[in-house]
């Protein structure tokens, strides 16, 4: 089961409506999932759509209308296996007895599912397998909530997190012991209601204050009795997604304490420091290394220009070409950065991206401003090369696709590999940021992060990989 996912809840203690709530928070965590959404309230029958919260928003206006609650939970999905049709969207009821909404990667649902039935699943892209696993230890334990989640994750192996609504009007929040996937806890004041969201930056569209992080390995209990917290935390070394901070969450994000604009700005300037290059202007890969390029500028002196821009008036110009599921979808999306011609002609150019996973739109990028008259076309990246599948929710699931393990294979060195992506990309030069820099960057300890994307050290995710499945 992967999915690299959004999650958002909320409890209004002044039993006002929370659609609309939801309805909005979902909305500021559509960088996480594009391809379908939903939300739950507990009548128990989740309202489910395709697409963007934004679209057909008239038609789903109706049915949200009448959903009326002053307790949900809803999530946005983008799928990294599995198909994307309208079933496997979220939240999943389980039996009538709770909905459950999930962000992450369950590594081992075979063992999960054998568990539950004595048999291995036909289909394993599936919360439901969780939620009805869930659901067993819940029968045999008494209903207790707290105990019987806190078993369900001693069987979990991977990266997750999840938010469950019960009939009896509870929520509950939780996330691994290691924190890979980011979730917090908000209180929007005028409504006196409880948030959870997988970012900050939904909190921040509400007017709703961040008041902390889910801990890893802490189950967060939200009822009529406010909010109540059970670790099963278990001392071990945390594992949080370098990747997070440097594409995938929302640059106005804060995530355990660290704000995301900042780290990517810093790492900008770390790039700077890095590389002395010498070049006309500086362009940011619109939209994730905008804050890096502006750090990059900062410390170089050279100035950074728009060289690139999305088209935001088209529906594909506001999207995320990584996350679309299909080879296809990302070249489409590709189309929709389109370059600014005065800003680049005769110049020559230090591209700034935050990372190279598969080289699609690092070869359209350089194609394109070689086109425009750039001189020069020379490539810095803010996360070191990614030569591995990540095993833990984001979507480079195998090493072929990936163009660092490509063209250098496993061990090269750095000046190998941005050589060899280099020629790949038909850029004139490519620099790579080093772990030791990224870590600091986002003010961690390399230990603190994951980075088995990079170094292939899956033993974060205490996995054994002979036991992988995939659909
Ligand atoms: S392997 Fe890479 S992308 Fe996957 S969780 Fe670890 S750091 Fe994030």
């Amino acid at each position: 089961m992967k999915e690299k996912c959004g999650l958002f809840a909320a409890f209004s203690t002044s039993k006002t409506d929370v659609i609309p709530l939801v309805t909005i928070g979902l909305r500021g965590l559509q960088h996480r999932g594009q391809e379908a959404w939903g939300i739950a309230t507990p009548t128990m029958n989740p309202f489910k759509q395709n697409g963007l919260v934004t679209d057909n928003l008239d038609q789903s206006a109706l049915v949200l209308q009448q959903m009326k609650s002053n307790i949900a939970i809803g999530h946005v999905r983008y799928s990294t296996a599995g198909g994307t049709s309208l079933s496997n969207a979220q939240p999943f009821s389980i039996n009538k007895k709770f909905c459950i909404a999930h962000n992450g990667t369950v590594c081992d649902l075979n063992s999960v599912n054998t568990k539950l039935t004595g048999k291995k699943p036909r289909r394993i892209n599936d919360t439901s397998i969780v939620g009805k696993r869930l659901l067993s230890i819940l029968k045999t334990n008494n209903f207790d909530w707290f105990k019987s989640i806190e078993l369900l994750c001693d069987e979990l192996v991977g990266a997750y997190c999840f938010v469950i609504l019960t009939p009896d009007n509870e929520i509950y929040a939780f996330r691994d012991t290691r924190g890979f996937r980011p979730l917090c806890i908000g209180w929007h004041k005028k409504s006196k209601t409880y948030l959870i969201s997988s970012e900050s930056c939904a909190f921040s569209m509400l007017g709703a204050e961040l008041t902390r992080d889910v801990n890893p390995g802490e189950i967060i209990k939200i009822s009529n009795k406010g909010l109540e917290s059970h670790s099963f935390s278990r001392g071990e070394r945390t594992a949080h997604c370098s990747f997070e901070y440097i594409y995938f969450a929302h640059p106005s994000s804060v995530i355990d304490q660290t704000s995301v604009y900042e780290s990517r700005r810093k790492l900008g300037q770390m790039l700077a420091e890095m590389y002395d290059l010498n070049a006309d202007v500086v362009v940011p890969v619109p939209d994730s290394a905008r804050p890096a390029a502006l750090g990059f500028s900062e410390k170089s002196g050279i100035p950074m220009v728009e060289g690139l821009m999305k088209d935001r008036y088209a529906k594909r110009g506001s999207q995320r070409s990584f996350i679309q599921p299909k080879y296809k979808e990302r070249l489409k999306i590709n189309r929709w950065i389109m370059p600014v011609k005065s800003a680049v002609d005769g110049k020559d150019v230090i591209v700034i991206d935050d990372s190279i996973v598969r080289g699609i739109s690092s070869k359209a990028i350089v194609k394109t401003l070689r086109n425009s008259g750039a001189k020069s076309v020379k490539i810095l990246v803010t996360y070191p090369p990614i030569r591995h599948p990540c095993r833990a929710g984001i979507d480079f699931p195998t090493h072929e696709e990936l163009i660092a393990y490509n063209t250098s294979g496993k061990n090269s060195d750095i000046d190998t590999i941005n050589k060899k992506v280099g020629k790949s990309v038909n850029a004139d030069f490519v620099g790579y940021n080093t772990v030791e820099n990224l870590a600091a960057g986002i003010g961690k300890k390399p230990n603190q992060l994951c980075m088995a994307c990079h170094d292939g050290e899956y033993g974060v995710l205490n996995r054994n990989l002979s036991n992988e499945t995939s659909e």
